[in-house]
């Protein structure tokens, strides 16, 4: 991993500048733009070569900005503001595929948020580049797209700038009109072409994109296993309490049921399997059943199933080096553990299956390479008996090990049922169990008071701020 950003390091850095969201405020000199960039990613580490495109309607860019910017190699793009996000995203698409990773993007924009983040952090998941963001204003929420760094576009163009300015000869600076997909040499004759009545019809004739075009909606959902990955080890995170073993089905069946699916697209590789949930809930036969087929059992208070899915997954994937594939069996976990998946696929590869009780509505941010119906993922061993580790003298489905028995409340652990379900009635269970939840209850009820609170405070203010402008009135 080092290795591979030490070459990114060293590689090119290609940059993406909306200046309409993110122009240069007055008073910096548009000489600036590139050296700050520049300046920017030294201070990270980063020397590769810089390109550097910016996009916008270019009709309302002063001539002294569009030859300071080319002067200082930066290409400038003209597209309708409205396009602009549509076409710069075609531009990086197009960019990604001429120049494999290891390399370097920074996108200058405020629409990170809104318009880039689900399909770029998708194809972040599939293939991996440095990616750096700069903008105006700060996103609200959360990305799904893993960034290395992000700056505030004003800050960094207040930095230390490069020192060597002197790119600019280097390369071959144009200016380009996406409507009629033309280049101009020089300031003058672009100016001159934006003005001409030919470009006027073109942009008429030929409307760009307005919206963004998704690389990854159409990708496929079961893929084949890549060699690197067929025989590579296999974690299942299991949710119970929503994806439960149906009546009348025998729980042995279950890993079977998920080693043969994985077989039927060519992996092979070790599996192991932790299948959480309140396991005062669950029938013993069944923990039984499950733990004689090597599938750890974990319990965890509903509430807590979620969180407790992802400190496994984490944790097996911080012990376990790529190539390695991970699986979640939920509905909701998606929602919440979704885009946290997402961000560590982007940071540490690795495979992704998923399988839910119901098909979702909306395709999740999370890259996956398989996902099934957990019905019909259940019912694949019936149709066709796999034998799974051949130990002489049993026919199906025999595992080394018996699965270990983890309270997740308590962090404890327990080699045997019996044990496991004293633990689970014990006192020191019961009040560990009560504590926890009354930890949650109580730092839920302070942060609502802290929200009401901020709300509170915020009308406060706006009443004052409002007294205040009827003061000024008067
Ligand atoms: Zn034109
Ligand atoms: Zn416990």
């Amino acid at each position: 991993m080092s290795g591979k950003n030490d070459a990114a390091k060293t590689g090119k850095i290609a940059v993406w500048w909306d200046m309409k969201d993110c122009p240069v405020p007055e008073g910096i000199d548009d000489h600036r733009v590139r050296p700050s960039i520049e300046g920017a990613f030294k201070e990270q580490g980063y020397s590769g070569p810089v390109s550097i495109t910016a996009y916008g309607d270019q009709k309302q860019t002063p001539e002294h900005v569009l030859r300071a910017l080319s002067s200082t190699g930066v290409a400038v793009v003209h597209i309708g503001s409205e396009s602009t996000c549509a076409v710069m995203y075609l531009d990086m698409v197009k960019w990604r595929e001429d120049n494999p990773p290891p390399a370097t993007m920074m996108i200058i924009t405020n629409q990170m948020l809104d318009v880039f983040n689900w399909d770029l952090a998708r194809l972040q998941q599939r293939t991996s580049y440095n990616i750096f963001l700069a903008y105006s204003i700060r996103p609200v929420a959360a990305l799904f797209v893993y960034t290395r760094k992000e700056w505030l576009w004003e800050k960094l163009l207040h930095r230390t700038t490069s020192t060597s300015v002197d790119t600019a000869g280097e390369l071959s600076t144009v200016f380009h009109c996406e409507f009629c997909s033309l280049d101009c040499q020089s300031v003058k004759s672009f100016k001159k072409h934006l003005s001409t009545k030919k470009h006027a019809i073109e942009e008429v004739l030929n409307p760009q994109p307005t919206q963004l075009v998704s690389v990854t909606k159409r990708w496929g959902k079961n893929y084949a296993a890549t060699p690197e990955y067929a025989t590579a080890k296999i974690h299942v995170s299991w949710d119970m309490s929503e994806c439960p073993i149906p009546d009348g089905y025998d729980a042995r069946r279950v890993r079977p049921s998920l080693e043969g699916a994985f077989k039927e697209l060519g992996y092979s590789g070790p599996v192991s399997i932790t299948a959480f949930g309140d396991h005062k809930q669950t029938p013993e036969r069944h923990l039984h059943a499950l733990s004689s087929t090597g599938i750890d059992v974990a319990h965890a208070l509903p509430e807590f199933i979620y969180g407790r899915m992802f400190d496994d997954l984490k944790q097996w994937r911080d012990n376990n080096p790529t190539p390695t594939t991970m699986m979640i069996i939920s509905d909701g976990a998606e929602i919440l553990l979704g885009g946290c998946l997402a961000r560590l696929k982007q940071l540490k590869k690795y495979n992704l299956f998923w399988a839910y009780s119901f098909r979702p509505w909306k395709m999740s941010v999370m890259l996956t390479s398989a996902e099934w119906l957990w019905d019909s993922l259940l019912a694949v061993s019936e149709t066709k008996r796999h034998v799974l580790r051949k130990c002489s003298g049993s026919s199906e489905s025999v595992v080394e090990s018996t699965g270990m028995f983890y309270c997740k409340m308590c962090f404890s652990k327990r080699k045997r049922l019996d044990k496991f379900m004293k633990h689970l009635s014990s006192k020191k269970h019961i009040s560990e169990e009560e504590g926890i939840t009354e930890h949650v209850e109580a730092s839920e009820k302070r942060r609502l008071y802290c929200l009401k609170a901020k709300r509170m405070f915020s009308r406060e203010q706006a009443v004052e701020e409002s007294c205040l402008v009827e003061v000024e009135k008067l």
